[in-house]
């Protein structure tokens, strides 16, 4: 089939407002909105909130410009799928134990991995100026800023790495072949890559600091969550290979079997599958 990009919508896309982003993130602001597109969201809207919500069984109308209901719109957002449950810790810890299993393997692949992932993490690294306050969170703020602030903080007041976050989306890939995938998690398949990316994203966690003693926090939303998940999930299948899950292993009793496999048994073993 040959794809037509429409005239006016090439538009619309060259002239998106882009946010600026001069100085630290605290100064950064979103682009200019026109009153053109905001005038044909609201018919958009209009005609939307006429039909049903996607999730199967919800008999609510849609909100919005979205395909869901309010209130499944709302757990949409923050989540990336209304209805997919979330990797539980020692599913992921099984997943993560299994990358480590395979890398002693193959100290070659380790090797130039690692090196892939130290040359990442320079390229990565923020000054500390960089740091969001829940104070400087606010409307004008650019989904950009929070997500770089969230990232600074990530590094700078909680102490962690690039490579943790890479190394944590590579094991929600495997997650997802498993659970997801499956229809075990309860998700709907068109949010595939926004569940990931959004849980990939979420173990930065919230705008957090600690101010005289007292821990204050204002809760990042699930578009700045998604925002970093893609990069790290990008750089999961980058460096790892897109089909690092299928990688043949052999085990102790001789077995060949595909890493996903070898997991499977694992996570069968501590009755999580
Ligand atoms: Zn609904």
């Amino acid at each position: 089939m040959l794809l037509r990009w429409s005239e006016k919508l090439l538009k619309e896309i060259l002239t998106m407002p882009a946010p600026i982003t001069i100085g630290r993130p605290s100064d950064w602001r979103v682009g200019k909105q026109s009153p053109v597109s905001t005038q044909r969201l609201r018919c958009r809207q209009i005609v939307n909130e006429t039909k049903p919500c996607d999730v199967p069984g919800c008999d609510h109308q849609r909100s919005g410009v979205g395909r869901y209901c309010r209130s499944h719109r709302d757990v949409a957002s923050k989540r990336g799928d209304p209805l997919a449950r979330l990797p539980s810790r020692n599913e992921l810890a099984i997943f993560k134990h299994a990358i480590g299993v395979y890398l002693a393997t193959d100290p070659a692949l380790a090797k130039r991995i690692s090196a892939d992932l130290g040359a990442l993490e320079r390229t990565k690294a923020l000054p500390p100026s960089f740091c969001l306050s829940p104070a400087d969170i606010h409307r004008k703020l650019p989904q950009v800023a929070k997500a770089t602030g969230l990232l600074a903080n990530w590094q700078h007041r909680e102490g962690k790495t690039y490579t943790e976050a890479v190394d944590n989306a590579l094991a929600l890939m495997g997650w997802m072949l498993v659970y997801y995938d499956s229809g075990l998690a309860g998700g709907i398949w068109r949010n595939r890559e926004a569940f990931l990316r959004t849980r990939a994203g979420a173990l930065l966690g919230d705008f957090r600091k600690t101010i005289a003693g007292k821990p204050v926090s204002k809760e990042a939303s699930g578009a700045t969550h998604r925002h970093l998940g893609k990069d790290f999930v990008h750089h999961a299948t980058t460096i790892y290979g897109a089909s690092f899950w299928s990688s043949p292993v052999t085990t102790q009793d001789g077995q060949d079997m595909t890493l996903l496999d070898y997991t499977k048994l694992a996570l069968k073993a501590a009755k999580l599958l």
